[in-house]
């Protein structure tokens, strides 16, 4: 939908990333002036814009097609109250992967035997509201300085058995160029490591950031993939196209992961039209999850069998290629869990799925 601006963007301006960040709306008042309406429309709301504060940029706002709560894109932007109403109905816990615990060295989360996760720090470009680590939204939690990455790779060095390592975040494509081709550099200097994952939504909702300058960095080490992170169709513009063709030129290969989010693609003919558009554009639809029982996000939560009837009904309707897995993480951080909708779980005596975690142990799952 069109935005109000009191001062309406060149279209050299809307295409650079600077201006994106520099009028990203932070508070509902500017929000309101943006879509154009009034601003106690969100009064009820405010309260959980404290505690999970709003960010989000002017370019992904603008895929809205109505100020409408329910639209898909404010659902997954605009901060509701049943972030914050429903914790106590719904539980939840900030870090239910249990990736602090699992973590040997600052930002290094080592859940598997041959790939980290490193959480470079929490700058995104929009605060989306099923965020995994919100829990580190409110954190001072810089870009990763020397010695952190000394660290890191000492760790890495010591284990040769870790060959692959996640560049997570926030995200990781809204730090300085230095300091990630400062990143690339060191964690491509370690012998053992082959592969270099990063995950990012930016080519999602600041698609202008990616820069062939950008690509070529994120390009200069270890065999480069970029995990990207669409949830909808709508999401899919001549934006990211252009984004995503900077991406593979300079070599990058690409995946995505969506999240099944309830009110917002939990329908297959959503899930179809998103899966099919990301083939069209060359990104392999690599994942779908199910929404991991973290706090603040539970409203999202749609059930496992809702997933699995949604496989289902895409099964054989559209490519095999554009199908993803449908996935969840067992809680702890006992690893992931694939799903097909033929597999059923045995229940334990509280009505809980019970699964087999990767290294065979017994877990149950809350659903
Ligand atoms: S960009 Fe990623 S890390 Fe940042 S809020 Fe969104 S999902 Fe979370």
């Amino acid at each position: 939908m069109d935005l109000h601006f009191s001062q309406p963007p060149s279209g050299i301006e809307w295409s650079d990333w600077h201006w994106q960040l520099a009028h990203a709306a932070r508070d509902f008042s500017t929000v309101a002036r943006y879509l154009g309406v009034p601003e106690d429309m969100f009064s009820a709301d405010a309260s959980t814009a404290e505690r999970y504060p709003l960010l989000v940029t002017p370019y992904y706002l603008s895929l809205a097609h109505s100020p409408e709560a329910s639209d898909p894109i404010l659902r997954q932007c605009l901060p509701t109250q049943a972030e914050t109403n429903q914790q106590k109905q719904l539980g939840g816990h900030p870090d239910a992967l249990a990736e602090e615990a699992n973590s040997p060295v600052p930002r290094l989360f080592h859940r598997y035997p041959d790939r980290v996760v490193f959480n470079t720090g929490n700058l995104c470009a929009v605060h989306c509201r099923h965020c995994l680590r919100k829990r580190d939204w409110e954190k001072c939690l810089p870009p990763p300085t020397d010695a952190d990455m000394d660290a890191i790779c000492k760790y890495l060095s010591a284990h040769s058995e870790i060959r692959e390592v996640l560049i997570s975040g926030g995200d990781p494509l809204m730090l300085p160029e230095e300091c990630l081709q400062n990143i690339v550099e060191r964690l491509s200097a370690v012998p053992s490591i082959e592969m270099l994952r990063f995950g990012s939504r930016v080519p999602c909702v600041l698609p202008q950031r990616v820069t062939p300058r950008l690509a070529a960095i994120l390009a200069s080490g270890k065999s480069a993939w970029l995990a990207t992170h669409f949830n909808h169709p709508w999401e899919l513009t001549k934006e990211t196209a252009q984004a995503t063709q900077i991406l593979h030129r300079a070599g990058l290969s690409l995946v995505n992961q969506s999240v099944l989010l309830k009110g917002v693609n939990d329908d297959a003919d959503t899930l179809a039209k998103l899966f099919t558009g990301l083939l069209k554009i060359h990104i392999k639809p690599y994942y779908l999850f199910h929404g991991d029982p973290i706090q603040g996000t539970m409203h999202f939560r749609t059930g496992l069998q809702k997933g699995l009837d949604i496989m289902n009904r895409l099964r054989g309707r559209i490519s095999g290629m554009a199908l993803p897995a449908f996935a969840f993480d067992l809680p702890g951080g006992a690893g992931k869990i694939r799903l097909q909708p033929e597999q059923l779980a045995e229940y334990d005596a509280n009505g809980n799925p019970v699964f087999t975690s990767w290294d065979g142990k017994r877990v149950p799952y809350p659903d």
